[in-house]
């Protein structure tokens, strides 16, 4: 490993827009708390229906957090897995806010058309690989997907499998074609330059620190200046702290990590021969893709722990050979961790509060289209008073106890990795 890994993939291969601080006094229709992808998709939904007099803050710059370091697969449905969703919601609601990540899927695809934005958007879908030697790791959730939700992921077989990933390690696979993978922090910034050409202010390094409420109306400080609002938006994600605690002691932040490899010539393709991404049955899951330049990004593991750089690459490099022996020799070039935003029902939280704060959190390792339904829904209630599906509202702000919920976290997932590797001794050849 040859890098000091001091930067991102992602930051390595975009141009920066900056956008100024916030300085002096302001008063603004809507002010929006974080500059991901759910406080972004809120300010477009806005501008796109009309509403331009709002104010974005993000406490560094935008797409610092999970947004613009994730792995870049956008699919339908949220991080609550698509059988729990059916559990708790029965069909009717779960497959109504299921489509809803549908149309997102396809918002992100027009967007990306409509504002012009380059961020290497690969249409070839992701492909769900069997880490176990049991079909009905496969089947259940295929027929779940038809049934329930009226989707097709098309079964791929183990030998067709292995043309295309050339690897021992999986048992067959599931398809799903409406999903693509895309540069997310290209994808921010061109979400960020489209909210901006339609006149709503963004001030990077101006962190809110307080939401307080003033003549019925909210006042959001910053360092150096303060946002007198009529309406507040909170969507600052994992990276929150000491902001507004309603919210905040309603999520956990949980990292994850992402590497990226030296490009790989035509050595990739005797690793991933293909282009779609990639990942696979198991609780913590690898998650992989090949690039343009071709390098592989690869991501996996869950936990508590935000840990450094050199750590995660260590990590993940034996991920990556436990899948591809033959890629041993090759170098990292990047590694970095980002933190997802967990709720105690691990589904994405938006709605308003009893404050009358609006919030968009929760939307864990599945944040791409969910952040986009939120901007969506948000928009809609704030600009047209449409209310936000019913579904959302039985995933309130539960608190998760703190340093006690992040205990249990880790033990939960602890116990859930330990089942999986017991399975996979039990199945598997
Ligand atoms: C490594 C990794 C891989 C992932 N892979 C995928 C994937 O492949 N596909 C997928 O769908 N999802 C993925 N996810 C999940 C997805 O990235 C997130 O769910 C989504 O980006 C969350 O967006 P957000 O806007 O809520 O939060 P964030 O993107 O974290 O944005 C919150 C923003 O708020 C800012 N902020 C914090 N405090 C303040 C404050 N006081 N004032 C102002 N601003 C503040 C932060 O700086 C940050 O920019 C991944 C996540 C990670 C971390």
């Amino acid at each position: 490993m040859r890098h000091a890994f001091v930067e991102t993939y992602y930051q390595a291969t975009v141009e920066k827009t900056a956008y100024p601080g916030l300085d002096g006094r302001v008063e603004t229709r809507v002010c929006i708390l974080g500059g991901g992808l759910a406080g972004l998709s809120t300010a477009l939904g806005l501008a796109e229906r009309g509403v331009s007099d709002v104010v974005l803050l993000e406490s560094h710059s935008v797409g610092h957090g999970a947004s613009g370091r994730n792995g870049g697969f956008v699919f339908a449905g949220y991080c609550l897995g698509n059988a729990e969703l059916f559990k708790v919601l029965g069909r009717e609601e779960a497959r109504r806010l299921y489509r809803l990540t549908i149309d997102a899927v396809e918002l992100i695809r027009q967007r990306v058309r409509q504002y012009g934005i380059q961020c290497e958007l690969t249409d070839k879908g992701i492909l769900l690989a069997n880490w176990f030697n049991d079909p009905a790791r496969l089947e259940q959730p295929r027929q779940l997907m038809k049934e329930v939700y009226g989707v097709d992921w098309q079964h791929v077989a183990p030998g067709e499998l292995r043309e295309m990933l050339k690897t021992e390690r999986y048992f067959g696979a599931l398809f799903e074609s409406n999903a693509f993978h895309f540069h997310p922090l290209k994808y921010v910034y061109g979400v960020a330059a489209a909210v901006a050409g339609h006149g709503i202010d963004i001030h990077e390094h101006s962190a809110a620190l307080a939401i307080e409420p003033q003549g019925g109306k909210y006042l959001v400080r910053t360092t150096h200046g303060e946002v007198l609002a009529e309406q507040v938006v909170f969507a600052a994600g994992g990276y929150a702290r000491g902001l507004y605690r309603p919210v905040e002691r309603a999520t956990l932040p949980i990292a994850t990590y992402v590497v990226a490899t030296e490009p790989l010539g035509e050595r990739l393709r005797e690793a991933i021969n293909c282009e779609a991404a990639v990942y696979d049955t198991r609780f913590a899951f690898d998650y992989y893709r090949p690039l343009a330049d071709s390098r592989i990004l690869w991501g996996g593991r869950i936990s508590i722990l935000n840990r450094g750089p050199q750590a995660i690459a260590g990590l993940l490099k034996a991920d990556l050979v436990t899948v591809y022996p033959q890629l041993a020799d090759v170098q990292l070039d990047y590694a970095w961790g980002g933190l997802m935003s967990y709720g105690r029902q691990q589904m994405a939280q938006i709605g308003r509060d009893d404050n009358g704060v609006w919030h968009a959190v929760g939307f864990g390792g599945h944040g791409m289209a969910p952040t986009t339904v939120a901007g969506e829904v948000l928009a809609d209630a704030i600009a047209k008073s449409i209310p936000i599906p019913q579904g959302f509202a039985r995933f309130g702000l539960v608190p998760t106890c703190g340093l006690l919920g992040l205990v249990a976290a880790q033990a939960t997932y602890t116990a859930c990795q330990v089942r999986d590797a017991y399975d996979a001794h039990r199945l598997n050849p």
